[in-house]
């Protein structure tokens, strides 16, 4: 008999691509889906996987729901993924962030743990827990590093964070965090800045609209999303609960990612300025990039860089670089 998972949102881009590797491995896949999702299908009709998938519509706030679905499906396997995963709109909205991020969480381990407790639960954690780490002396993060989180959202994944632990510790649940650095994949929502310096250039060479853009000069570890889904998988096979940084272990800044776009798109640009007031002009001298100070976050995280020596020991982690990934983001949204 088919292995039973739950996984909570399915219809992001983690949950979709996952979601795909599951099913190929014959698990039957159930997949969380938001009431009021405005459009849940698209990641999963581009990957052809939606016939294949059971939906169960809910809220991951409805802890009633969330209860009764474990109580009945019994899964094997429970990979959290759903999120409010947006760091800018967690400044306008902590409440709802930390509801969905961190108590939806405690919630789920509580019904795990009276109702399922041979279920395996894996959290989606994330590098943003990190937060500051100018007082580091080190500066490539591992398992043991210090967190200092500089916004709702990563406190919210920091608490959940811990209370993944507690329940290992505690309880002696099987419950694992996957601290994952940055990834990215043409399935990678609109609001997050690669996509947006993707679609935003594309339509620059098509329309001449401007790309408004936040701090140029913020740093992130970035990944490719289908082969981080695959780690997530590896982290649950692993034969004791534990936490893992997976990350590429190189960091660019957004201004070097424009570039690189840039370059695939063979569009020449010219940097001119400093700071709030940098530019960025075609060779025709028309604006391209103007930085919006509406989009530089109250709190920002400048650098973010992983050690994932741990996975790679492991659980046999082999990052790939960046360009390919910038490859596949580019000709993705070409083909659209
Ligand atoms: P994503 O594309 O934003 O997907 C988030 C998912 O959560 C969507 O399916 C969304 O449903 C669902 N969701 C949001 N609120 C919900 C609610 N109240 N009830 C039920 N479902 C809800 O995020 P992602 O990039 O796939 O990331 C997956 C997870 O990994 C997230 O927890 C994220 O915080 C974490 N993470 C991501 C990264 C990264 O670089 N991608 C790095 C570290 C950690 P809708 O489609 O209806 O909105």
């Amino acid at each position: 008999m088919k292995k039973n998972i739950i996984i909570t949102g399915i219809t992001g881009q983690d949950g979709a691509y996952l979601a795909k590797y599951l099913l190929n491995k014959d698990y039957k896949v159930y997949g969380i889906l938001r009431r009021n999702s405005n459009d849940p299908f698209s990641r999963l009709d581009y990957l052809r996987i939606r016939k294949y998938v059971d939906f169960i519509s809910l809220d991951i706030n409805e802890y009633k729901q969330i209860d009764l679905i474990i109580r009945k499906i019994k899964p094997k396997f429970f990979y959290n993924l759903a999120a409010q995963s947006f760091v800018g709109y967690s400044f306008d909205n902590p409440t709802y962030t930390d509801t969905i991020n961190n108590t939806a969480v405690i919630n789920i381990l509580e019904s795990i743990r009276l109702s399922c407790p041979k279920t395996k639960f894996y959290q989606a954690s994330t590098s943003e827990m990190y937060g500051d780490i100018k007082f580091l002396k080190i500066k490539k993060l591992n398992e043991n590093s210090k967190f200092n989180p500089v916004s709702p959202y990563a406190i919210s994944k920091l608490s959940a964070y811990y209370y993944t632990r507690l329940y290992r510790y505690a309880y002696k649940l099987f419950c694992c965090n996957g601290i994952l650095f940055n990834h990215e994949s043409p399935l990678r929502g609109e609001q997050f800045v690669t996509k947006k310096i993707v679609k935003g250039l594309i339509r620059f060479k098509n329309e001449g609209k401007v790309l408004y853009l936040g701090n140029l000069y913020s740093r992130r570890d970035w990944g490719n999303a289908e082969d981080y889904v695959k780690m997530m998988y590896k982290i649950m096979q692993f034969n004791k609960p534990d936490d893992f940084v997976i990350a590429t272990g190189k960091n660019y800044t957004i201004k070097q990612f424009v570039n690189m776009v840039c370059d695939k798109l063979e569009l020449k640009i010219k940097w001119k300025g400093k700071r709030e007031n940098e530019k960025a002009f075609d060779h025709k001298n028309k604006l391209v990039i103007k930085i919006k100070k509406s989009l530089l976050r109250p709190h920002d995280v400048n650098s973010l860089l992983g050690d994932a020596s741990k996975a790679k020991r492991l659980l046999g982690w082999k990052p790939k670089g960046i360009n390919s990934l910038v490859d596949d983001m580019v000709k993705h949204e070409l083909s659209l």
